[in-house]
Formats: C-alpha cells, sequence, structure tokens
C-alpha cells in the first residue's frame, strides 16, 4: 500500500519537468529516457493486458512499453506510468519481483499502480500548462479534443483530467458494450444535483450508431437529479471500433446564477391612493 497523496504527485511530475528542463506542453519521453538514464524499448506482440514494464538490475533501469495497441497517445501514458514507478517514493523499492521486473496494466486498482497511473496524467499534462488551456477552447468535446491534441495524450485520459481542472459544471460518462464503467464529475456539476447514473449502470443512451461524434441539446435532468429545467450540451463520441463511448455533458449555466434568479422574490404591485 503506498500513500502519495494527488498533490504530491502532481508536484513530483512538475519538479520531473523543471528539473530535465522540460518547457513544451506536449513532453518528449524518449528524451527524458536519454537525460535520466533509462532505456526506451517495445515490441509489438500482445502481452496479454500487459501495457508497459520497468525492469530494474541493481540502479539500472530499462522501461519496455507494448506497441501492440498501434496508438501514440496510449504508449505515451504508459511509458509515462513507468516513470512514475522510478521517480515516485516507495515504488523502486516495493514494486519488482525477485528479478527486478514489474508489468503494469491499465485501470489496476493496486495503489502502486493508480499512482503511477496519476503520475503520468501529471507528467503529460501538467495543472498550470492544461489550465492555461482549457479555457482557448468550446466547453466539452471540442476543449478535450483540443487539449489532446496540445499534449499528444489519449482522449479518454484527456477528457479526466479536463473534468479534474475545468470549473465548467460538466459530467463524463465512460461506458463499454452498453455498461457504465465509470463516472466523473465537477464540483460545479454536483451543486445541481446527484448523479442519476455510476459505475455497471446501464448506459442510458441507445442512439450510438455512428463513430462521428454526436452533439445535441438535452435537459440536464437526464444525468442530474434536479427537478430544474436547465439546458445541456451531451456529446457522445465513439472509440476504439464501436469499445469504448464516452459522453460529456456540460451546462453553461452555473449553480450560483441560477440560484439568484431563483431567490427573486415577486412582489405585488402596490399602488399609491
Ligand atoms: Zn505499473
Amino acid at each position: 500500500m503506498s500513500k502519495n497523496t494527488k498533490q504530491f504527485i502532481e508536484q513530483q511530475a512538475f519538479q520531473v519537468r523543471e528539473e530535465y528542463g522540460f518547457t513544451t506542453y506536449e513532453i518528449d519521453l524518449h528524451q527524458l529516457g536519454d537525460e535520466v538514464g533509462i532505456e526506451i524499448q517495445t515490441q509489438e506482440v500482445d502481452q496479454h493486458g500487459i501495457s508497459g514494464a520497468l525492469i530494474r538490475s541493481g540502479n539500472n533501469f530499462l522501461i519496455y512499453y507494448s506497441s501492440f495497441i498501434n496508438n501514440i497517445p496510449y504508449q505515451r501514458f504508459s511509458i509515462a506510468h513507468e516513470f512514475g514507478h522510478y521517480f515516485l517514493p516507495e515504488h523502486p523499492d516495493n514494486i519488482f519481483d525477485s528479478n527486478g521486473f514489474h508489468a503494469s496494466s491499465t485501470n489496476s486498482k493496486d495503489s502502486f499502480e493508480k499512482e503511477a497511473d496519476y503520475f503520468s496524467t501529471c507528467l503529460l499534462m501538467p495543472k498550470h500548462l492544461f489550465e492555461n488551456e482549457i479555457y482557448k477552447f468550446n466547453d466539452g468535446l471540442e476543449a478535450i479534443k483540443g487539449l489532446a491534441s496540445v499534449f499528444n495524450t489519449s482522449l479518454t485520459t484527456t477528457a479526466i483530467r479536463y473534468i479534474e481542472l475545468t470549473e465548467t459544471p460538466a459530467m463524463l460518462v465512460i461506458s463499454s458494450k452498453g455498461i457504465i464503467e465509470a463516472v466523473f464529475d465537477t464540483k460545479e456539476l454536483r451543486k445541481f444535483g446527484a448523479r442519476r447514473y455510476s459505475k455497471n449502470n446501464i448506459f442510458p443512451n441507445k442512439n450510438i450508431i455512428t463513430t462521428e461524434a454526436l452533439k445535441k441539446e438535452i435537459s440536464l435532468n437526464e444525468w442530474v437529479e434536479t427537478n430544474q429545467n436547465i439546458k445541456a450540451i451531451e456529446e457522445t463520441i465513439t472509440l476504439g471500433g464501436y469499445d469504448k463511448v464516452l459522453t460529456i455533458i456540460t451546462t453553461s449555466t452555473l449553480y450560483e446564477e441560477f440560484e439568484e434568479h431563483e431567490e427573486v422574490q415577486w412582489e405585488p404591485p402596490r399602488f399609491k391612493k
């Protein structure tokens, strides 16, 4: 069990960028490997769910990543994850088997794996740089796509980071084969009410028939338990041959604005006698 906090991990990733002089939005991970003295190797064969590995021999480290999935942003996430195991306290002393081998898989519940995933997110998409860019785009899918291209990251990891850092009321639903795998929402959205769906629920949208992004205006209460009629935008994009669907819900209404309007009391007219 590892106990590095998110804030600490963010700071560590920031310091790695500072230390090795990476100032660009998209970090060159192979260059980082050169700077640190870690060789990065790949193989195209299917490693049965292994996205990458860190191999240790004394104080020599080697990063291996799978290129079986032919997707650069996905591979970058795997490499940055392995750097997490190298840089984060507790990791180098705990993650290796007796042969100095650590195999990684994405979305693992193991605390070391989760920390390395978060380190990867922070190294690829540092908070301050992400926040500089986030409002240059329209809210929702346009921002996620734009940021993914700025940082050369996958739509899924960028969408999760977007929900973590945006001030917009927004929700992200990740589903696969009609079942919801994860729901993320922002503090601003939660003010409106509780989410209607969570993990393992049946995905309520059945009209996903194209790989094109779909965008439509909806009422927020389709996704959030609110009695108010608040307009929202629902955008859906299908990834990886229909396997995974990202749904992003945003509203331009802020809860505070909406509350202020609600609080205006109507008073009957008064007339002078
Ligand atoms: Zn790992």
